[in-house]
Order: C-alpha cells, then structure tokens, then sequence
C-alpha cells in the first residue's frame, strides 16, 4: 500500500489511527458518508493513480470527491453541497451545467463531435471565429484555435517570431515579459514568466532566455523599458502581457495607462504586441475584454479559460490583419507551422457559441458590476484583520493579499470546513465566482474568508 494511500484510509476515513500527521489536513467535508461511511471505490482506487496539479503528493490534502455542480454549487460524495469561489480555475462563468450550453453540446454530440481542422471546416468553428472576430476591437479578425491556453500562448509567440522572418527581418526571436506575469506552463511558456513565482530556476537549461522587465507603472519604469527596447528592438520579436490583472502570478492589477504606454512603445520600437487574456477575457475584469478598458488593441490576443462557459478545453490565438498578412504568400514555408490534432472541436465550439448567446441574451455585464460591489462590501472587513496587507477587486475578481501564508493546506481545509471551496496561493486569498451566483452565495463566499482569515492563528507548518 503506497503512502498516499495510507494518508486516504487514515482514521478519517476508516476510525483507525491516523498513521501520519499530514492527516490533520484532511477537512471534514472529505470524510466518506455522513454517517462516517467510507468515501467511493472509485475514489479510494484512483486516489492512488491520480497525479495532480502543483501538488506535493506526500504531504498535500488528499483531493476532495466531488460528485455533482450546478450554479455555483458543488456536491461532495458525503452529499454535503459546498458554495464556489474560485469556478474552477475562472472558467465557470455562467454557473455550472447552464441548460442552454449543455444542449448546444448534446446537440454537436448528435451531428460530430469532431473533424479535424486538416483541410476541413465546420460550422461551429466558423461561426465561433466569425463572432470573435466581431466581438474584439480593430481589426483582431484571424483565429487560430488550440486546445489550451498554454498553446494559444505558444502559437502567439510563434506567430511573432515567424511574423518578422517573413517579413525578411531576421534575428527576432525574443519576447519581453513582466514581473508577475502569467503565461502557462509549456517549455515555451514558463520561460515568460515570472521568473520567481515560476519554474526558470528549476529547467534552467531547458528554457528560452527571454526578457523580464518591470511593467510601465511610471516615469521611471516607462523610461526603463524604453531603454530596454531601444538597445535590444533587434532582437525582440513581442512584448506579451496580461492586460490589467496578472492573474496566476499573484492577481496583481494595473491601470490602463500601462496597457495605453506598453501600445505606444511597441511602435515607437517597431515590436508586436500580445495580449493574453486568457484569464481577463469574457467580462472577468468588467469589461468584455480587458484591451477595451485601455482602447488599445494588440497585434495578437489569446482567449481560454471561460471561452466555453467552463464546459470543454478551447483556446484561441487571434491576430490582426497585418499578422496575417505576413503568412499570406504564394511560399508554402510562409505558413504557420502548427496544427494541434483536436484544434477546433466541435464539441467545444459549440460549447463557446452557446457561451456567446449566453453573453449577448443575459444581462451578464451588469453581473460583474453587481459582483464587483457585492466583493467591495463583503470583503472590506479583511481590511482592519491582522496580517492583511491589502484588500482589491476589480469586476468579478475580490483579492485579500496577507504579509504571508505559513500553512495554505491549513487554510484551505478551514475554508472547505466553512462550506466554501476557496484556494489560496502564493500569499493570496481570492475569489473569482461566477457571474451568476446568487447574492446569498457570494455572502457565504465572503463571510468564509473574514471569519476564516480573523481566526487565522498563523501557525507554521508542521
Ligand atoms: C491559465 C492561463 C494560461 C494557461 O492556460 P492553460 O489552459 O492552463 O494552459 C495562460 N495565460 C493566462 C493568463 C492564464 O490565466
């Protein structure tokens, strides 16, 4: 029996002793039946197969079972209903199981799930391309679909380097990325970001040497990177940013003005500019897109996350004309070498077109704003709480940053024991619900963290 699975069978879960003290992580809400019956077979059997993500296998919480969702609920194989705050990794946009998604899929499922995009095209994709194409600002009217955001990054920055050799200039195989950013986990996208919070150390060797610069805050930043881009332009294919919010990097905001100076050195340098948004895109931070906050509009931008409303991986890279124009050649060596084998499924379009008549139909802007207060209000009493350094929201994203988390696999069992799924990071506590969720279910959210983070007793790590 491995060790994990010792952790799975502790006395949690059978009444025998807990074997290790990993054990006192193990919430509540994943003990088995509520009348202490063991969790599923199926839990115990694959709880010994699963690898999961970021995850010290030893020594984190054993993951919990997770049953059913609807709305912004989540049902746990004890039965017990949890309220979610974090719509699993921001894609969830419109509550789980929408009715109007689901039948779009069901619908696709009937005619073709999939055909591949090798000199095929089908309708879902078209129409999806067709509406993003109208929904973006300028003239951001190519899209290239993938399976991941990490690979909608990837595909944006090939786009970039190969988008300068054909355009004759060569030597242009750089990017320049921000303090704090975000941009995936791929060899090609960990190397962008920040190179604390990420992997650099660790596959030093593997990595791409790219360029991390402190994002233009002020005179003195804006000046920085101005002299950055001026000695180095040659040798730079892209500036790639997540505009507004850095999200896995640690929520950290900035103002458009930022996003309105990065636009104008890009040209004075004569650079491309890459907006991934794939964490602000689809109304996250107000905005339908967060480049229309600032007016600008990029030369390329990457959407994923809750491009399908939460239902199906999706990921696009879309590119302005003068992106495109750069492959458009009678050289077949002119075009873009990518093509992932499930790029545009069909099942996934579907699922993103029914998301966008979500959007056009339902009042979902007017969601976020009302999120957005609902966040300020219940998440303002962190701020007089000790080891809280800063309280922000920005639409349908309510950050508490505290001086340090000593032990987040504590905090987040206190939180699952308060009947919220929340998952701190880094030295965080964020929301980031659907836009749909009821106004008693964003007060049990918030409610959670002030009562959680006012009892947090800042113990250390066993
Ligand atoms: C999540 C995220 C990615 C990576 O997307 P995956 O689908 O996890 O590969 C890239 N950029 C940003 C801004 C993200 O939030």
């Amino acid at each position: 029996m491995s060790r994990h699975s010792a952790i799975a069978r502790s006395r949690k879960w059978t009444g025998r002793p807990a074997p290790e003290p990993v054990a006192r992580a193990v919430p509540r809400a994943v003990e088995g039946g509520q009348d202490g019956a063991a969790p599923p077979s199926w839990y115990r059997d694959g709880v010994e197969h699963v690898w999961l993500p970021y995850a010290q296998m030893k020594t984190a919480a054993p993951p919990v079972p997770v049953v059913r969702t609807r709305g912004s609920r989540i049902t746990l194989a004890n039965g017990r209903e949890i309220v979610d705050g974090v719509a699993s990794w921001w894609t969830a946009c419109h509550g789980y199981n929408h009715p109007h998604i689901a039948a779009a899929v069901a619908r696709q499922l009937e005619t073709m799930p999939h055909v591949m995009l090798g000199g095929m095209l089908h309708e879902q994709a078209a129409r999806l391309a067709t509406r993003l194409a109208a929904m973006l600002p300028g003239d951001l009217e190519r899209v290239f679909f993938t399976d991941s955001g990490s690979v909608a990054v990837e595909v944006a920055m090939k786009m970039a380097v190969q988008y300068w050799i054909n355009s004759g200039v060569r030597g242009r195989t750089r990017f320049v990325a921000f303090r704090g950013g975000y941009h995936g986990d791929t060899t090609g996208t960990m190397a962008v970001c920040d190179p604390d919070e990420g992997m650099h150390g660790l596959f030093k060797g593997l990595l791409p040497e790219q360029i991390i610069a402190d994002l233009p805050r002020d005179e003195e930043t804006t000046a920085a990177l101005d002299r950055l881009l001026a000695d180095r332009a040659d040798e730079i294919a892209g500036i790639l940013v997540e505009p507004l919010v850095q999200g896995a990097g640690g929520m950290l905001f900035h103002d458009p003005a930022v996003l309105q100076r990065l636009r104008a050195l890009a040209d004075r340098h004569g650079t491309l500019l890459i907006f991934d948004e794939i964490f602000t895109g689809f109304g996250r931070t107000g905005a339908m897109f967060a480049c229309q906050s600032a007016g600008v509009v990029p030369d390329v931008l990457t959407v994923s996350k809750a491009l399908t409303g939460g239902t199906l991986p999706l990921a696009a890279t879309v590119a302005t004309r003068r992106v495109f124009d750069a492959f458009w050649s009678d050289d077949p060596l002119k075009a873009l070498m990518h093509g992932p084998t499930f790029m545009g499924n069909a099942l996934a379009c579907a699922a993103a077109n029914a998301s966008l008549d979500l959007f056009e139909r339902e009042p979902r802007l007017a969601q976020v704003a009302a999120v957005e207060s609902a966040l300020r209000e219940g998440l303002a009493p962190c701020r007089s709480l000790p080891r809280v350094v800063d309280v922000r929201v920005r639409g349908a994203i309510g950050v508490v940053e505290l001086d340090r988390i000593d032990d987040v696999t504590d905090l987040k069992a206190r939180f699952l024991d308060a009947g919220v799924y929340v998952r701190p990071f880094g030295r965080i506590v964020y929301l980031t619900p659907a836009f749909t969720i009821p106004a008693d279910d964003l007060r049990r959210l918030t409610g959670a963290i002030v009562k959680v983070l006012a009892g947090s007793r800042g113990r250390t790590p066993a």
